[in-house]
C-alpha cells in the first residue's frame, strides 16, 4: 500500500470507527424505527398522536433529556426536549415531525415489513425513520464523548402535514435560539442528497357566489357560479410560471346542487407554489385583483403563502460544506437538491437561522402505498447527523 493511502487511512479511522458503531447498531435501530411506525399518528387524531409524543417522550427522558410537550387543543401536543451539552455554546436545533397523513387504521392495510432491504410501512420515511436517527445520533455521542458536545434542541411537531398552524411560533421561536437547524425529514433521491433549496407553499380558496334560477324554467334569471369559476380557473393557470419557478395548481373543485339549478355556489382550492420570497407579494396581488366576469357574482379569495422559500443563501452553503466534509471522510460523495416541496425548514430558513434539511431516511413512496426506506443507509445518515451536531 502506498504512503500517502495508508496515511489518509489513518486519519479516516475516527470515521470509520463511528460508521462502524452506527452498523452495529443497524437492528436496534431497526426496531426502534418499526415501533414509531406502529404508533399511528395522523396530524387530524390529537388522541393517536398525543400517544406518539408521550411515547416519544420517554424515549428522549432516557437518554437524559428534558421533554416538554407544548399543550395545544385541535393537534397532538408538541414535542421538544433540551439535552444540556459540554461546550457553553448555542443549541443545535434538530427538527421533524411526528405526525403522518396516513388515517387511523392504515397500518392493517399497509403494514410494517422488511422487504428487499427496504423497510415498508405508513410514515416510516416520512419522517419515523428521521425521529429515529435523532435518537441514536445523540446516544452514540453520549457514548463516544460521556456527554453530548453542545446543547441540543429536538423540536418534534404534531402539525407538519397539515400547515404547522399549533407549532410554527415555538419552532422559529427555538430556531432563533439556535446555531443551526438541522431538519430530519427524507433525504431527496435514492441517492440520499441533502436538501439546500425548497420552494415557498400556498394555498388559496376562491368561492364564488352566484344567483340560483331554475335551469329550465328560468334559465336567464341564473348566474352561475360554475361558470364564472370556470373562467376564473382560466385566468388563475395564466399565473403560473415554471421558468421562475411560479406553479399554481387549482387541485380541487365544487359547486352546484343539480342539473337542473343554475348553481349558487361553486369553490376552488389552489396550490401555489414559490421559488423566491419576492415572488410571494406579486403572486399574491394577482390573486387577490381577481375581478367577476359576471357582475351578478361575488367572488371571496381566503389562503396566502403559508411557507416562504428555503432559499439557498451563505447559512445553507456553508452547512452544506460541513456536511460533505463528514460525510467524505467515509468516502461518500454528499449531492444536494432543490426540492419543490415545503416543510418547516422553510420556517427556519425564511427568519434566516441556516438551515439543512433531508437528513432523515433515503427511500421513496412518502405519503403513498410503496412508502419506504433503504435499510443499509441508516448507518450513514446517523454518522453524518452525529457529525453535524457538532460542527454545525
Ligand atoms: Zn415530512
Amino acid at each position: 500500500m502506498p504512503a500517502s493511502t495508508k496515511i489518509a487511512h489513518s486519519k479516516n479511522q475516527p470515521s470509520l470507527d463511528r460508521l462502524h458503531h452506527f452498523e452495529s447498531r443497524q437492528d436496534t435501530l431497526l426496531q426502534t424505527i418499526r415501533e414509531f411506525v406502529e404508533i399511528e399518528s395522523p396530524s387530524d387524531n390529537k388522541p393517536a398522536a398525543d400517544r406518539m409524543g408521550t411515547h416519544l417522550a420517554q424515549k428522549f427522558a432516557l437518554l437524559g433529556g428534558r421533554p416538554h410537550l407544548h399543550r395545544t387543543e385541535e393537534f397532538g401536543d408538541n414535542l421538544q426536549v433540551d439535552f444540556p451539552g459540554a461546550a457553553n455554546s448555542k443549541p443545535v436545533l434538530l427538527l421533524g415531525h411526528f405526525d403522518t397523513v396516513y388515517p387511523l387504521g392504515t397500518l392493517p392495510t399497509m403494514p410494517c415489513r422488511i422487504e428487499d432491504g427496504r423497510l415498508h410501512g405508513p410514515g416510516v420515511l416520512d419522517m419515523k425513520a428521521g425521529i429515529a436517527l435523532i435518537l441514536f445520533a445523540i446516544e452514540a455521542l453520549q457514548t463516544w464523548h460521556g456527554e453530548l458536545p453542545r446543547p441540543v434542541t429536538v423540536f418534534l411537531v404534531s402539525d407538519e402535514e397539515v400547515g404547522s398552524y399549533s407549532s410554527r411560533k415555538i419552532t422559529e421561536n427555538l430556531a432563533r435560539k439556535s446555531a443551526a437547524v438541522l431538519v430530519l425529514e427524507p433525504a431527496a433521491g435514492l441517492r440520499g442528497a441533502v436538501k439546500t433549496a425548497r420552494k415557498g407553499v400556498g394555498d388559496y380558496t376562491l368561492t364564488v357566489k352566484g344567483i340560483a334560477a331554475h335551469a329550465g324554467l328560468d334559465p336567464g334569471k341564473g348566474h352561475s357560479a360554475i361558470l364564472e369559476l370556470a373562467r376564473q380557473i382560466a385566468v388563475i393557470s395564466k399565473l403560473n410560471n415554471l421558468k421562475s419557478g411560479v406553479s399554481v395548481n387549482p387541485g380541487v373543485i365544487r359547486g352546484g346542487t343539480r342539473t337542473n339549478v343554475v348553481a349558487a355556489e361553486a369553490v376552488a382550492e389552489i396550490d401555489v407554489r414559490i421559488k423566491s420570497a419576492k415572488q410571494a407579494v406579486g403572486l399574491d396581488r394577482k390573486f387577490r385583483a381577481l375581478k367577476p366576469f359576471d357582475k351578478h357574482c361575488g367572488l371571496h379569495l381566503e389562503g396566502g403563502i403559508n411557507r416562504l422559500p428555503m432559499e439557498r443563501n451563505a447559512g445553507v452553503i456553508a452547512l452544506y460544506k460541513k456536511a460533505q466534509a463528514i460525510a467524505k471522510q467515509i468516502d461518500w460523495k454528499l449531492e444536494e437538491a432543490a426540492v419543490g416541496g415545503g416543510s418547516d425548514g422553510n420556517f427556519t430558513a425564511g427568519i434566516g437561522i441556516p438551515t439543512l434539511d433531508g437528513l432523515g431516511a433515503v427511500g421513496e413512496g412518502a405519503h403513498a402505498v410503496h412508502e419506504h426506506i433503504i435499510i443499509s443507509a441508516l448507518p450513514r445518515r446517523a454518522l453524518l447527523l452525529a457529525g453535524l451536531i457538532q460542527t454545525a
